[in-house]
């Protein structure tokens, strides 16, 4: 991966203890997230210490919705 392209967004979850978003780690692109399987994952959260099993429905891009 030598250019980066600016379609990319960081994959994100929210992390269950401290509620932060949590960066996973992937990075997607918007256009086709949404057609992207993703399977069962684990993120070393930097929030809370604790490692974090999620999958698609966990997870956010970054950017596209702020709650
Ligand atoms: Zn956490």
């Amino acid at each position: 991966m030598a250019s980066r392209d600016p379609n990319q967004r960081r994959v994100m979850i929210r992390c269950p203890v401290t509620g932060r978003a949590v960066p996973t780690g992937l990075t997607a692109d918007p256009a086709t997230w949404a057609a992207r399987p993703i399977g069962l994952n684990r993120v070393s959260c930097p929030e809370c210490k604790q490692v974090h099993a999620w999958s698609k429905k966990d997870a956010l891009l970054e950017g596209s919705a702020h709650s």
